[in-house]
C-alpha cells in the first residue's frame, strides 16, 4: 500500500520553471530570454516557410496517413540527416549506422543506453563546464562510472580555457567518453576555432577517448550547415577516422520543430575494420533500444524534415530560412551591445556580439538575473545565459536599460 509514500520531491526544471513564471506574468513589457526557442521580430514562434511548404506536399499526397513508422525510423530522414552532417561525399553506406530518435534529447539517451547495453558505460563521461544541464541527467540514468567536467569557459577573459581543456583530456582515464558541442555551444555561445579543434581532437585521439558530438544547433552558428559541421567532419574524415564517433542530431532548432521531436543518432564507424555483419549487429542493437523506449519514433515531423532535405526547392528555401534566423540573432546581438554602449553601461559587453548561436553568456550574476526578472520582467537563466532569439526591435531597448540598471 505504501510503496509510493515518502518519495523525494525533486526540484522543478530550472528552465521550464522560468517559462511557467513568464507565462503568468501580466506585465506588458515582459521579455522571455530563458528557453532557447527562436522568435521572430514580433516575439512570436516562427513556422519556417520551408516547413509550411513541406506540410502542404505531405498532406496532398494521396497516400498520406498516420501509420506507424519503422523501428529504425523514416529511411529518407536517416539518409538525408546523415548527409547534411557528414557531407555529400561521405560514404554513409559503409560508415554510418543510425536510427531516428526523439529529437536531440532522445538521441543522447539512445546513445547512452546503447553504451550501457553493450557494457561500454564502464567509463567516465566528461561534459564541458558549463554545459546543457540535461546532459547530467541523461547520462546519470545510464550508470556511467562518473560524470566529470572539462574546463571550457574562462570567466576571467570570457574565452575558451583551451589549456585547461587539453590538460583534462590528457589526464582523463584512457577511453573516457567526451561529450562535445560541435557548434553554437550551449550555454556560452563560445566555439573553439578551427585550429583549437585540431588540438582538441588530437589530444582526444592520444588518449583513445570516445567522442560524442551533441549537434543541436547545426545552421544556427553561421547559417551554413557545412560550416557548422566543421568539427564533426574534421573528426570523421581526418583526426578520428580510425575511431568510432557518436553524433546526436536535433532538428528542433534548425527546422523550428521543437515540439515535434525529430532527431537521429548516428554511429560513425572507423574507415576500416568493420564488416557488414558488424553494421547489422550494431543496427539491431540501436533498434532494440528504440523498441523498448518508444517502439517507433514520431512520423509526422520526420516526414516534414525528410521532405525538406530531399526536395531541391525546399532545401534551398530551408537554407534561406536558416540564414533568416541566424542573421536576425546576430543583428540583435549588435543592437543590444550598441544600446548598452549608448547608455554607458559599466563593463565591456562586446562578448555578446562575438558569441555565436542562440545564446549569450552575459556574465550577469544570479542576483542581477533575479533583479532583471523582479524589477524589469526580463527572464533569463540564473547562470546569466540569455536566449538572444527572444530579443527584437520592440524590446531590445527595454532589455538594455534593465541590464544597465542591475549592473550599476
Ligand atoms: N543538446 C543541447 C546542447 C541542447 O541545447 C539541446 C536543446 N536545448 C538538446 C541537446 C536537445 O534538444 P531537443 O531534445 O529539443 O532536440
Amino acid at each position: 500500500k505504501s510503496l509510493f509514500k515518502n518519495v523525494t520531491k525533486l526540484p522543478n526544471d530550472a528552465l521550464f520553471a522560468i517559462k511557467a513564471r513568464l507565462d503568468v506574468d501580466t506585465r506588458p513589457n515582459k521579455v522571455g530570454l530563458g528557453i532557447g526557442a527562436y522568435r521572430d521580430n514580433n516575439g512570436k514562434p516562427w513556422i519556417l516557410p520551408s516547413v509550411r511548404k513541406a506540410e502542404k506536399i505531405i498532406q496532398s499526397d494521396p497516400e498520406y496517413n498516420h501509420e506507424y513508422s519503422n523501428i529504425s525510423g523514416l529511411d529518407a530522414l536517416r539518409k538525408h540527416a546523415a548527409r547534411i552532417l557528414f557531407g555529400d561525399s561521405f560514404d554513409c553506406a559503409k560508415r554510418v549506422v543510425n536510427v531516428q530518435s526523439l529529437s536531440g534529447t532522445g538521441a543522447l539517451h539512445v546513445s547512452a543506453k546503447l553504451l550501457q547495453s553493450l557494457g561500454l558505460n564502464n567509463r567516465d563521461v566528461y561534459f564541458s563546464d558549463p554545459t546543457w544541464n540535461n546532459h547530467y541527467q541523461i547520462f546519470g540514468k545510464c550508470d556511467f562510472k562518473a560524470s566529470k567536467t572539462y574546463p571550457y569557459w574562462n570567466p576571467a577573459n570570457k574565452q575558451l580555457d583551451l589549456q585547461g581543456f587539453l590538460t583534462t583530456i590528457a589526464s582523463a582515464e584512457e577511453g573516457s567518453l567526451f561529450v562535445l558541442h560541435p557548434c553554437a555551444h550551449n550555454p556560452t555561445g563560445l566555439d573553439p576555432t578551427e585550429e583549437q579543434w585540431t588540438q582538441i581532437l588530437n589530444a582526444i585521439k592520444q588518449k583513445n577517448h570516445l567522442v560524442l558530438f551533441d549537434s543541436a544547433y547545426q545552421g544556427f552558428a553561421t547559417g551554413s550547415l557545412s560550416k557548422d559541421a566543421y568539427s564533426i567532419r574534421l573528426a570523421i574524415n581526418d583526426i578520428l577516422k580510425d575511431y568510432p564517433v557518436l553524433v546526436c542530431q536535433s532538428f528542433a532548432k534548425n527546422v523550428g520543430m521543437y515540439g515535434e521531436r525529430v532527431g537521429c543518432v548516428h554511429l560513425v564507424l572507423p574507415e576500416s575494420g568493420y564488416t557488414k555483419e558488424d553494421q547489422d549487429a550494431l543496427q539491431s542493437q540501436l533498434n532494440a533500444v528504440i523498441r523498448s523506449e518508444c517502439s517507433t519514433t514520431p512520423a509526422y515531423g520526420a516526414k516534414i524534415v525528410a521532405t525538406i532535405l530531399s526536395n531541391d526547392d525546399l532545401y534551398k528555401q530551408w537554407s534561406e530560412d536558416m540564414i533568416t534566423m541566424s542573421s536576425r540573432i546576430i543583428e540583435m546581438r549588435h543592437k543590444l551591445v550598441a544600446k548598452l554602449k549608448e547608455l554607458n553601461t559599466p563593463g565591456n559587453w562586446d562578448h555578446i556580439a562575438t558569441q555565436v548561436g542562440m545564446f549569450s553568456y552575459t556574465g550577469l550574476t544570479v542576483e542581477q538575473v533575479e533583479r532583471m526578472e523582479k524589477e524589469h520582467a526580463v527572464y533569463l537563466a540564473p547562470s546569466g545565459r540569455a536566449s538572444i532569439a527572444g530579443l527584437n526591435d520592440g524590446n531590445v531597448e527595454h532589455v538594455a536599460k534593465a541590464i544597465d540598471e542591475v549592473v550599476r
